[in-house]
């Protein structure tokens, strides 16, 4: 039985009372969003390491996914496992495999082996790699792109993208575009040059019920993908981009009534003042499903910087209502990630997340903010490394420049905090020559 299926019962799954534990929430408020399709808990009981189960979608915190895998250019199993790892550590909430290049199938397994985490892959990546080693990537067979998906459910991934709103309708109005860009999505791009070469639909949209009877059978949760997302602000929210939203949406409906849980992928390149129609845009058509966004990046400009920028695109639409955010590292648009760069990427989406959560009322985040000032006003240090985000680098920071005052070394003994309290409030007589004096 999956989440989906359970929670329609009136079933609180084991999943279900750890996600509300997780998040400050009843149990009974997880079941009923579940039932509605509102959030989903990727959770295929064959990922045996799986143990921090994630809740996504209305009502909880926003989630960050980082991406990492192999690419044909660069094939190194054990350093994708330590991207795994440290991602997890910094705190993603989901890792997804894009590996694209090696021996697919035993670079999975190995970042299942440490993904304590939901696990997300795109089939397509590996249904295309074997063709094109037989003979031709627009030599994949229908039947053979469901094995895939078979084959990685029964490995035991949480979720996988599919990319099912690229059909010939969709790609019809994306003819009809003058984009500057094209389509970027790598799995979007896979589907519709096959689709193309061949005069054939979309099998994924074609045989959507198949798809449906392998996600229900392991309950891997469908992340509905945007195969035509804008890749740069002059092609966002163009009418592809709003096509294929429209037969996601029926998707996402469809996937639910069967029992099967489903999130929608969005954008991607949005200038700042188009985030919130994206976004109440897709919860309205989706029927609310957990939405799960690429970025979204609001400038074409920053390489080599992209994780910031899609960290302000990501904190302004987890804030108007976007449940997952998939980082971007600094390599984004220029090549695969180092180990050192997935650490940056998670470290500038966490921020984004958490701060979306503040302005979105999360009690748990407007708590911890309060009681980090609260030990930032005293000047507990231990307090504030308990408290912040990324403690390491907060006490290494600290302690690198060192201070002669029981304040940091930017302000010394002229710390307003510290010294505002202690002539105000403690009455102390404060001599600030001799606090100058002892600390310079
Ligand atoms: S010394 Fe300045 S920077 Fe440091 S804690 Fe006090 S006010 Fe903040």
């Amino acid at each position: 039985m999956t989440q989906l299926e359970a929670a329609k019962r009136g079933i609180v799954t084991d999943e279900m009372a750890y996600v509300a534990e997780q998040e400050g929430v009843s149990p009974e408020f997880v079941r009923e969003r579940v039932a509605a399709g509102r959030i989903v808990i990727p959770r295929n009981p064959n990922h045996h390491t799986l143990r921090d189960f994630k809740g996504i979608g209305e009502g909880l915190s926003v989630k960050v996914n980082a991406n990492l895998g192999t690419s044909y250019d660069y094939v190194n199993p054990e350093e994708e496992v330590e991207k795994a790892r440290v991602a997890i550590a910094y705190g993603a909430d989901t890792v997804m495999d894009l590996s694209t290049g090696g021996d697919l199938k035993a670079v999975r397994r190995r970042i299942l082996e440490v993904a304590t985490v939901p696990l997300g892959t795109v089939p397509i990546y590996e249904a295309e790699f074997r063709a094109a080693r037989r003979k031709s990537f627009f030599d994949m067979s229908a039947d053979e792109l469901f094995e895939v998906i078979e084959e990685h459910g029964q490995e035991g991934v949480d979720y996988i993208t599919v990319h099912v709103g690229v059909t010939l309708k969709s790609l019809e109005a994306y003819r009809h575009t003058s984009r500057t860009t094209g389509i970027v999505s790598r799995g979007g791009g896979l589907m519709a040059a096959w689709m193309l070469h061949r005069g054939e639909e979309n099998p994924l949209y074609a045989r959507f019920d198949d798809l449906l009877d392998i996600a229900r059978t392991y309950d891997m949760t469908l992340s509905l993908g945007d195969g035509l997302r804008p890749g740069s602000l002059a092609d966002s929210t163009d009418r592809a981009q709003v096509a294929e939203l429209l037969t996601i949406g029926e998707l996402a409906e469809r996937a639910r009534r069967a029992g099967v849980q489903a999130m929608v992928e969005g954008p991607g390149h949005i200038p700042l003042n188009e985030i919130a129609t994206n976004v109440q845009v897709q919860k309205k058509l989706t029927g609310g499903a957990p939405f799960y966004i690429l970025g979204m990046l609001p400038v074409d400009t920053a390489a080599g910087f992209d994780h910031i920028a899609g960290a302000i695109g990501g904190a302004m639409a987890g804030w108007l209502g976007a449940d997952m955010l998939c980082y971007l590292t600094p390599a984004e648009h220029l090549g695969l990630p180092t180990v050192e760069h997935v650490k940056e990427g998670v470290i500038a989406f966490k921020i984004a997340a958490h701060a979306a959560d503040v302005a979105r009322g999360n009690p748990r985040a407007l708590e911890r903010n309060r009681r980090m000032s609260e030990a930032r006003y005293r000047l507990d240090w231990e307090g504030q490394f308990a408290l912040c985000l990324f403690p390491e680098e907060a006490r290494r920071l600290k302690e690198e420049r060192g201070s002669m005052t029981k304040a940091c070394s930017m302000c010394g003994p002229f710390c307003p905090m510290n010294l505002v309290e202690a002539v105000l409030r403690r009455g102390e007589k404060v001599e600030l020559g001799v606090h100058r004096g002892s600390g310079s």
